[in-house]
């Protein structure tokens, strides 16, 4: 036991110890925050559809939020579970064709729910189904962030699920936990809030163990913290609490927060964000790149190389821009839209990588020209930056 002490610290829920209260009080910096909702908060287990008085708490939670400047991504499971409840099924099918099928009848019931309930509130919704495939190939992710960044600036609410119909390996254990995780990566939010029928993270199961205690802050998710947790599933998600770790681990690697919190507490959302204490907080990693810059560093292979000269060079690492075509001397390789290059300075050494909106042969007819000349180039555009500061990353 000493020796887990070292990576989280118990807390009686109105400790006064100042270093943990200010990080627990950090939510309210976040900018942008993914809310995760497990079936079996949203969902009823009596077979009477999607819980409105949850569901409704959460939207008020949101619209919260909102008037904070926050901005708020839904990642929200229940397809399956309304599908079950929409057939009269006595329990959910083991077949994956099954699921898949349940997942289709309960999707559109699940949107609806999401749909007006927002509209009570004067949000507008909008589905978006991923499956981890699409966040895995280059060209689908950027475009899926493109759309969830569109999405934003129409000031309407994400809520996502997994595409289920075409997800194969995909509908297994705690599947929206891990989505949830890389939804995070995707908008590059500050916190991630994953909200479900536990407590938050305790020091025993609490089913079993009556002393066990909540953990309110965990700064390290290590062996001890793993060990914690058992492989428990709930009747109606698919996740337990197992997989609730390894999202939260994934997002804190990525350099969010995390937060692991009972969705049915009044106000769950807003209390959160104020640092009350109730749920597991988790601190993200430092000296970690956050996931995007991440990806393209680490992940990504480079496909060529643009070669720049030095104006854009000081334009890239001084000032934070993004790379215009202008500014590229020569372009090697052959790569398409949305694969990773190395960004190259005249002396030959790598300055940064980027996804380039371009693809090999474009960028070579519009190295050197200014970018409202793409047009008349290439005969459109799909923007005037070769590697948007987005999509950048500095090495
Ligand atoms: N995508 C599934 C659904 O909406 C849920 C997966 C999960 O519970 O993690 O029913």
């Amino acid at each position: 036991m000493k020796k887990s002490n070292k990576n989280f610290n118990l807390l009686e829920p109105q400790s006064k110890e100042w270093g943990y209260k200010l990080m627990r009080s950090s939510p309210l910096s976040a900018r942008r925050v993914v809310v995760k909702l497990g079936s079996a908060l949203l969902i009823r287990s009596d077979g009477q559809g999607v819980d409105q008085d949850v569901l409704t708490d959460i939207v008020n939670g949101i619209q919260w939020l909102r008037q904070q400047g926050v901005e708020v991504v839904v990642v929200s499971s229940g397809a399956i579970a309304l599908g079950v409840n929409n057939l009269k099924l006595a329990t959910k099918p083991k077949a994956l064709s099954q699921r898949q099928a349940l997942a289709a009848i309960g999707q559109s019931l699940l949107m609806r729910a999401w749909r007006d309930t927002l509209g009570t509130f004067d949000i507008v919704g909008a589905q978006v189904l991923l499956t981890h495939d699409d966040l895995g190939h280059r060209r689908r992710f950027l475009n899926a962030r493109h759309t969830v960044r569109a999405i934003l600036d129409y000031s309407a609410v994400p809520i996502i699920n997994e595409n289920d119909t075409v997800a194969t390996e995909e509908i297994k254990l705690g599947d929206n936990d891990n989505l949830s995780a890389q939804i995070c990566s995707l908008v590059s939010a500050d916190l991630l809030i994953i909200l479900s029928t536990f407590d938050g993270l305790f020091t025993a199961d609490p089913a079993i163990d009556p002393a066990s205690k909540r953990i309110s802050v965990v700064e390290t998710i290590d062996e001890h913290i793993t060990n914690l947790v058992g492989t428990s599933v709930t009747q109606v998600g698919t996740g337990g609490m197992a997989t609730k770790l390894q999202a939260v681990r994934a997002a804190t690697r990525h350099g969010a927060a995390a937060l692991i919190a009972q969705g049915r507490q009044p106000n769950v959302l807003q209390r959160l964000m104020q640092g009350e204490d109730i749920g597991t907080y988790f601190t993200p990693q430092e000296g970690r790149v956050r996931g995007k810059r991440h990806w393209l560093a680490f992940t990504l292979k480079p496909a060529g190389a643009l070669i720049v000269d030095s104006g854009a060079a000081i334009a890239l690492v001084a000032h934070g821009r993004s790379l215009l075509p202008g500014g590229i001397t020569t372009v090697t390789g052959n790569f398409d839209v949305g694969d990773a290059v190395k960004v190259i300075d005249l002396g030959g050494k790598e300055i940064a990588r980027g996804l380039v909106s371009y693809n090999a042969d474009e960028i070579r007819r519009i190295a050197g020209y200014r970018s409202d000349r793409i047009e008349t180039l290439l005969g459109y555009q799909h923007g005037d930056e070769v590697i948007h500061r987005d999509d950048l990353v500095l090495v």
